[in-house]
């Protein structure tokens, strides 16, 4: 402790090797190495204890929208503090979850016009399951309960943590411990084709997969619940891309068998496609919509399933009948967090931070140009300002770097020494700039990459 009684920066350390639980994270590596303790920040820059600076290039995971302590933002956070930080929505309607909930319905697709706010992604996706399950037990010709359980999702999915959202997530790996508690889903193949089965080739594979999906959807129309996607870029698989056209697909047999589909758009949401939702790039309007990371503009905890007056009014009907949504989470509306989306969405119009996500995500697509042809990249995927680089031994074969090389983790620490933060998935390295971070700070963030790649890259083949 200092003689004024705050802790030093060895203490901040200490304490977080005692006490502080790291999620994803192997804890025993960890201690060894002495991640940055981050204490402040200035607009697309972490600052640690030791003053070190670092590039956010993975957008603090994904959430942060317009940079670190943005102005009007603090500010829109200190006034709702003036007022109140919390209330809740049980009961009781609260001043900011109102006024963005008319925000949000007025950027959003037409026709989602309902906002279920709670305070994370998984929350948002959790909420939707439920929601759409007990829909068909609600809607007019209902279905009995117990007809229509099974969800439809694609393989390597992520919905996030909770048993219900990894239950639609993927399913080997870390999940298999868990057996037994996650329920049964159906999975169709993600429409990705740098691996393809013998004898066909991209395009013949992708129609393949979307074929697939078709023929899933049919054969089981009348026992699904719904169908759950991210739209566009599976996230946390390592930045798959979807082909154009397979969203739209997906919405044309749900729609014609009257099957919801549920857009996770908690990765995708708030520009990072290029367009606000990814799901207008395919002019699909989804029956659920779950929002997350950048809903606040990487403030604060929220998020939210926005869904059609046709769902919502399925919950209607005098209250003795049991048609309530009992669905809830205490934080849920938080005012800070609403008063701090408000004033992101500001923002993304004054600055018109959707042409800066087109001009940024050029920059990058220039910038790691050299790795297209590298020898140990198998492919470089980009949608906006998702960004994934597959690291392998051997590009010709696709053979991958052995797993005790931790390559993609070896691409983090060389990057960091270069000041700039970015977090691999396995062996693929993201970039996922802020949607409003500046082409400069782009440009450093690309260059260290390409070199800290080339670095680990060269290295690793060297040592075997
Ligand atoms: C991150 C993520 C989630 C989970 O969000 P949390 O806030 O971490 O619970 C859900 N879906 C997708 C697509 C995500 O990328």
């Amino acid at each position: 402790m200092t003689t004024d009684g705050r802790p030093t920066n060895d203490d901040l350390r200490a304490w977080d090797d005692d006490h502080v639980w790291h999620p994803f994270a192997p804890m025993s590596a960890f201690r060894e190495e002495r991640v940055p303790v981050v204490v402040d920040a200035e607009g697309f820059e972490l600052v640690d204890t030791d003053g070190r600076r670092y590039v956010d290039g993975v957008s603090s995971l994904w959430c942060n929208v317009h940079g670190h302590r943005v102005s009007e933002i603090d500010a829109a956070v200190r006034h709702q503090l003036d007022r109140v930080a919390h209330s809740t929505l049980l009961g009781l309607a609260s001043g900011p979850s109102a006024d963005f909930a008319k925000r949000l319905v007025d950027v959003l697709p037409a026709g989602l016009t309902r906002v279920f706010y709670s305070d994370a992604g998984a929350t948002a996706v959790e909420a939707a399951l439920k929601m759409v399950v007990q829909y068909h037990c609600q809607k007019p010709n209902p279905d009995p309960p117990g007809q229509r359980r099974l969800f439809v999702s694609l393989d390597e999915a992520y919905h996030g943590d909770t048993i219900g959202s990894v239950s639609v997530g993927r399913t080997e790996g870390f999940h298999r411990v868990f057996d037994g508690l996650l329920f049964d889903t159906l999975k169709v193949p993600a429409p990705v084709a740098l691996r393809t089965p013998d004898g066909l080739d991209r395009r013949a594979y992708l129609d393949w997969c979307a074929d697939e999906m078709e023929r899933v959807v049919r054969e089981n129309g009348e026992r699904l619940a719904g169908f759950v996607i991210e739209p566009l870029v599976q996230g946390a698989a390592g930045i798959l891309v979807q082909p154009e056209g397979y969203l739209k697909r997906v919405r044309e047999v749900t729609a014609e068998l009257a099957i919801p589909l549920v857009a996770d758009e908690v990765a995708v949401g708030f520009g990072k496609t290029g367009t606000m939702f990814a799901c207008e790039q395919e002019d699909v309007r989804p029956d659920v919509l779950c929002l997350g990371k950048g809903i606040s503009g990487g403030y604060l905890p929220l998020a939210a399933t926005v869904t059609t007056d046709e769902i919502f009014n399925a919950f209607l009907g005098d209250p003795s009948r049991g048609r309530t949504f009992f669905h809830g989470h205490t934080y849920t509306g938080n005012a800070l967090a609403c008063a701090a989306g408000i004033a992101s969405l500001d923002l993304f119009e004054r600055d018109a931070v959707l042409d800066n996500v087109v001009e940024i995500a050029g920059v990058m697509a220039a910038r790691l140009d050299v790795l297209v042809d590298h020898p140990h990249v198998a492919e470089v995927r980009q949608r906006g300002v998702m960004v994934g680089v597959e690291l392998v031994r051997d590009r010709n074969g696709l053979v991958p770097f052995e797993r005790s090389h931790r390559l993609g983790h070896q691409v983090v620490l060389e990057a960091r020494r270069r000041g700039v933060i970015v977090r691999p998935l396995g062996d693929v390295v993201v970039l996922m700039p802020a949607v409003g971070m500046p082409a400069d700070v782009v440009e450093r963030l690309c260059e260290a990459t390409v070199e800290s790649i080339d670095v680990v890259t060269r290295r690793a083949a060297a040592s075997s």
